[in-house]
């Protein structure tokens, strides 16, 4: 079976520390990974501070987000955390699939959208961790798909990378 991932608490009032270990099905997604049990030697419900493990992105995974509207790997912010090099091939094939609910392919189309914008040159961010390779695979992958823009819900995707992802594209931003 799969490994376990490791996730801890500690209580505010006494100190002590919690954990216990969660599969991968579990600590992936934050509705299931939220440990609500109060503390096992006072009672307390508060804790101080709180980790857990997260596991790696897999298509075991990705098949069970792309089709569950109620789980989410992050509930803020999806985007810019899926939004690494590592994911792109992942990202696509859940894009492309029909199994992956309307609500799951806008956020996987702004996650590629984070992903261009991150590694395209700007005068406004640090340059020293883009990588422009990155941004014009994605930005070509996109090209292909450009009828997504129309059909999916692009309200996911914000101003900012708008401005810089969209011209990488050929989307037009008028009337964005
Ligand atoms: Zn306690």
């Amino acid at each position: 079976m799969s490994n376990l991932y490791s996730q801890y608490k500690v209580c505010s009032l006494c100190g002590h520390e919690d954990q216990r270990g969660i599969s991968a099905e579990i600590a992936a997604f934050e509705e299931r990974r939220k440990w609500t049990e109060a503390c096992s030697k006072c009672g307390n419900q508060e804790v101080s501070s709180s980790g857990v493990a997260l596991p790696e992105l897999t298509k075991e995974l990705m098949e069970i987000w792309s089709r569950d509207d109620s789980l989410s790997f992050y509930e803020q912010d999806e985007d810019i955390c899926l939004a690494e090099a590592n994911n792109i091939e992942l990202l696509l094939e859940f894009l492309d699939s029909n199994n992956t609910l309307a609500s799951k392919r806008s956020m996987l189309l702004a996650t590629l959208c984070v992903l261009i914008h991150d590694n395209v040159p700007d005068d406004e961010q640090d340059d020293s961790d883009i990588n422009i390779e990155v941004a014009n695979r994605v930005a070509g992958e996109l090209k292909k798909r450009i009828e997504l823009f129309v059909e999916l819900d692009t309200s996911l995707i914000m101003d900012y990378i708008k401005e810089l992802a969209y011209p990488q594209i050929g989307v037009p931003l008028a009337g964005m």
